[in-house]
């Protein structure tokens, strides 16, 4: 469990800005669900550092926020730029492939194969789009020059994005799978894959998950025009996907992005498969006590559509105010919730989809909890499949986990609705009922009188299928 009684789960990026422990307590105090590491800044060490601190914080707070790995992927980048650099409108730019101090007129570009990938009148934008290039020409070897469409002022290892070009690099580049070995050797419960174009890019990382023999999940982050023809397949292999809104509203036009949110949000619901959005959700937050109207209302909004999890970034990692802004998005969230919230969607199972028995038990379990007004449901569960299956229903009762799994406790704060505890493997299915209804009225969740549904598997294998579900008046 964390300390976020909400049913949209938040993700905080931890950077500088909050890599102290004392200013974490307070994140998780405020109602952070998950820590994310961007592992396209930072070093090791510091990884290591904050990896201790939020575990000796589970441990102290009795909580289980979960570690999110992000791993880079083939993300391009101009090299180091003299200070003060500004690229003037209408200027012509070269792009080389072998490293050298940046300036106006030349840049060095991470990327190898850009003067064979790319064509003349091709989009380069720098710095998430700020500045706007087309190319002109190619050697096709080491040189691509560029005219600048709209200029402004350039730093050292900017991004670059090329919207209109099929870039060759791999999903996994050789950073990725060093930072993937390093995250999974200090077990992290879940990997970010950025730029997936492909579902071979998800399945890749999941083979080398299971040959390290993890169980680690994986999230797909959706944020190439090819990730989105491909968004099928990929939401049918991923744990879970994120709308990385950032990369995304450049990569396609941002007037796209609102309804691409929407449909991919909806996508993901109707197959129980776990939705993030990120990006820019509270941005004036990294230096304002308070968020615009507008990002309240991306927050409400995002909510209202029923995405389990909120992702912060800058606001979180460099910005003046990391406590507050958890806390402000934590009111936005509850606020909605208790005052506009649709519950029971998904798409009830169909014949011969694969698992309708544990659907169908997981989709009445979720439509009679409201009929006999259910306070909760409660399922006992060892990879959190049926966890994740009810989560997808949104039903109005809380959802309850229990696991003999322990690192399965902290992969479920990602799903929505879902709170999570530690069980231990029990015999009989009556005293598991039993004892998880004394666990909840002890820790104050339920009172006598309430109703409950318990959804689990008989006999009690809880690795077996899910077949049945049973309603209890608490006495
Ligand atoms: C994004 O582009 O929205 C995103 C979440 O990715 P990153 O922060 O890694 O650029």
């Amino acid at each position: 469990m964390t300390l976020d009684n909400s049913r949209t789960k938040i993700i905080a990026t931890l950077g500088p800005a909050s890599s102290d422990k004392e200013t974490l307590r307070q994140m998780f105090l405020a109602g952070v669900d998950i820590c994310r590491l961007n592992f396209s800044h930072g070093k090791r060490e510091d990884s290591i550092q904050t990896i201790n601190i939020i575990r000796e914080l589970n441990a102290e707070l009795g909580v289980d926020v979960a570690i999110l790995a992000d791993l880079q992927g083939p993300k391009l980048r101009i090299g180091e730029v003299q200070e003060g650099t500004v690229l003037e409108n209408d200027a012509i730019v070269e792009f080389v492939s072998e490293k050298c101090m940046g300036t106006a007129q030349k840049l060095y570009m991470s990327y190898e194969d850009f003067p064979r990938d790319v064509e003349a009148g091709d989009a380069v934008l720098i710095d998430d789009g700020k500045i706007k290039l087309e190319v002109i020409s190619t050697n096709r070897n080491n040189s691509v020059k560029a005219k600048v469409i709209y200029g402004g002022p350039i730093s050292s290892k900017k991004g670059v994005n090329l919207p209109n070009t099929r870039v060759s690099l791999p999903s996994l580049t050789e950073k990725d799978v060093d930072d993937a070995h390093f995250a999974l050797e200090h077990d992290v419960d879940w990997l970010a894959l950025s730029f997936v174009r492909a579902v071979s890019d998800v399945i890749e990382l999941k083979q080398m998950i299971k040959r390290k023999k993890k169980n680690t999940y994986v999230i797909a982050k959706i944020e190439k025009p090819e990730g989105i023809e491909n968004i099928d397949a990929i939401i049918a292999e991923a744990d879970a996907i994120m709308v990385a809104r950032g990369d995304m509203g450049v990569e396609i036009e941002f007037d796209r992005v609102p309804l691409l949110q929407k449909t991919i949000v909806e996508k993901c619901i109707n197959a129980s498969v776990p939705v993030i959005i990120a990006t820019q959700m509270m941005e004036s937050m990294i230096t304002n006590f308070r968020p615009t109207r507008a990002e309240a209302n991306d927050v409400a909004n995002a909510v209202i559509d029923g995405v389990d999890t909120l992702m912060l970034s800058g606001e979180t990692s460099v910005g003046k105010f990391p406590i507050e802004t958890i806390r402000n998005m934590h009111k936005i969230i509850q606020y909605t919730e208790t005052n506009r919230y649709n519950y029971n969607r998904g798409v009830p199972p169909k014949p011969g989809d694969p698992g309708i028995i544990g659907a169908s038990v997981c989709y009445s379990a979720a439509i009679t909890a409201e009929r006999v007004g259910a306070k909760a449901i409660i399922t006992f569960t060892e990879h959190g499949s049926t966890a994740k299956r009810l989560s997808g229903y949104r039903p109005k009762a809380d959802i309850y986990a229990f696991t003999p799994n322990r690192p399965l406790l902290s992969a479920l704060s990602l799903y929505w609705g879902v709170t999570a505890f530690y069980f231990e493997h029990q015999i009989q299915i009556d005293d598991a009922i039993e004892n998880s209804i004394a666990i909840l009225k002890e820790k104050g969740y339920l009172k006598t009188g309430d109703m409950v549904i318990h959804v689990a598997s008989t006999p009690l294998k809880i690795s077996h299928k899910t077949n049945m579900f049973k309603i209890t008046l608490v006495k």
